[in-house]
């Protein structure tokens, strides 16, 4: 039997089967819906892009699989050259991991070590956001500041190493303050945070938090495993702020197959890289690099670059701000847009009871969370289809 996630398995309702899926469409037996989550936000250009599948066929061909430790294949250096050139500033250094947990998990693991490597043993505290979310693994279970993961809190107790602020660049500035050469990184979801209720806040932030990472030399990461490829309306948000860790995951493969990738800086890397073997990074997922996923990856970053992405992505946006533009009721608390990401927050999550089964009706796929109604589309989508996901978010307000 299936254990699903996120579920109470004794109540859960049937989740819909899917028969089949093409461009932004999920087709079950008897409805054909726009896929408004997109699988989780990875799946940037639809499914069964000729592409894409093509790249996975093709690798298959000659192999699916082969471990890094001691061996290493050309998809993967391919892979890793192009995110060198493609990713801003020295990130230039990639550790490839088979998903964001364990992606940003490495990200700590990394920044942890770092200091240790130089004999600086109190810096290890994580500094992180309210409502942030960094995985289900443990520790980033721990940086994270997900309501449903509190029972660690409760089983532990607050764990010292840890801390959360809001985005508030006075409440940054203390932190820093307070615990000074304790502080081991920043970790944040840079611009929007995500699974803990699409949150968007400025890049002053962001600005503010490079130069106190500096003053305090404090290591800056960022998890954009959801904000990569396009997502807030910047390719990246690591190219208006750089950070010293940069973690993708989700998009990185157009969502086809699940990988994901911790690129360092060379500060970062050469905090590692002497004579001492107890120096090195001692992490290795078997399926890091794989051969399948590393092909496709490729073969999406040339899509986005070469078929204008940023541009369908600043369309997303504006055809969403044009009909979002004074709708309002009194349920809705705050309508949030950043580039390919809606979110309508309610008062009350109740209010958004019913809303799946009513937009399957409708022929779009949504799948609300606590009191946030959001669409976080494929980039592929025209003009016709999102404005049906958008009319189908106001159809339930106005006909309640
Ligand atoms: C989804 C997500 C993760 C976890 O990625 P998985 O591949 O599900 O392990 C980590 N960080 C952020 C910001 C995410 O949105």
């Amino acid at each position: 039997m299936i254990w699903y996630p996120y579920e109470q398995m004794k109540t859960m309702k049937a989740p819909y089967e899917i028969v089949d899926a093409e461009g932004v469409y999920l087709y079950t037996r008897d409805q054909k819906l726009i896929d408004s989550v997109s699988s989780w936000w990875s799946v940037i250009h639809g499914y069964k892009h000729p592409d894409l599948t093509q790249a996975i066929v093709a690798q298959a061909q000659e192999f699916s699989h082969i471990m890094l430790g001691g061996l290493t294949h050309e998809p993967v250096q391919k892979l890793s050259d192009k995110l060198q050139s493609w990713l801003p500033g020295d990130l230039d250094y990639c550790f490839f991991s088979d998903s964001g947990s364990v992606a940003v998990e490495v990200a700590l693991k990394m920044a942890l070590q770092y200091y240790m490597n130089r004999g600086k043993e109190r810096r290890t505290m994580v500094l992180a956001l309210e409502n942030a979310y960094h995985g289900d693994t443990f520790k980033t279970m721990e940086a994270g500041d997900d309501e449903d993961y509190h029972f660690v809190l409760k089983a532990y107790g607050p764990n010292p190493h840890v801390a959360h602020i809001p985005t508030e660049i006075e409440a940054l500035e203390r932190a820093f303050e307070k615990y000074q050469d304790r502080l081991n990184c920043l970790l944040v979801e840079p611009l929007l945070q995500g699974a803990g209720g699409m949150r968007m806040y400025d890049v002053s932030f962001l600005q503010k938090a490079r130069e106190l990472c500096d003053r305090y030399g404090v290591l800056l990461i960022f998890d954009e495993v959801a904000t990569g490829f396009g997502r807030t309306g910047n390719r990246f948000v690591a190219d208006l702020v750089l950070p010293d860790i940069l973690v993708l995951g989700k998009a990185l493969t157009g969502g086809y197959l699940g990988h994901a990738v911790t690129v360092a800086n060379q500060k970062v890397f050469d905090g590692f890289y002497d004579d001492d073997p107890s120096h090195a990074l001692m992490h290795g997922p078997t399926f890091m690099g794989n051969a399948l996923a590393c092909s496709v990856a490729l073969k999406s970053i040339e899509i986005f670059e070469t078929q204008d992405y940023m541009g369908k992505i600043r369309r997303i946006e504006e055809i969403t701000r044009r009909e979002m533009e004074g709708f309002s009721d009194p349920r809705i608390r705050e309508i949030r847009i950043l580039g390919g990401c809606v979110c309508v927050e309610v008062t009350d999550a109740a209010v958004l009871d019913g809303y799946q089964a009513f937009a399957y009706e409708r022929g779009v796929f949504a799948r609300p969370f606590l009191k946030y109604l959001y669409a976080m589309v494929p980039y592929v989508i025209s003009e016709e289809d999102l404005v049906k996901v958008l009319d189908t978010m106001k159809a339930w307000f106005r006909n309640q």
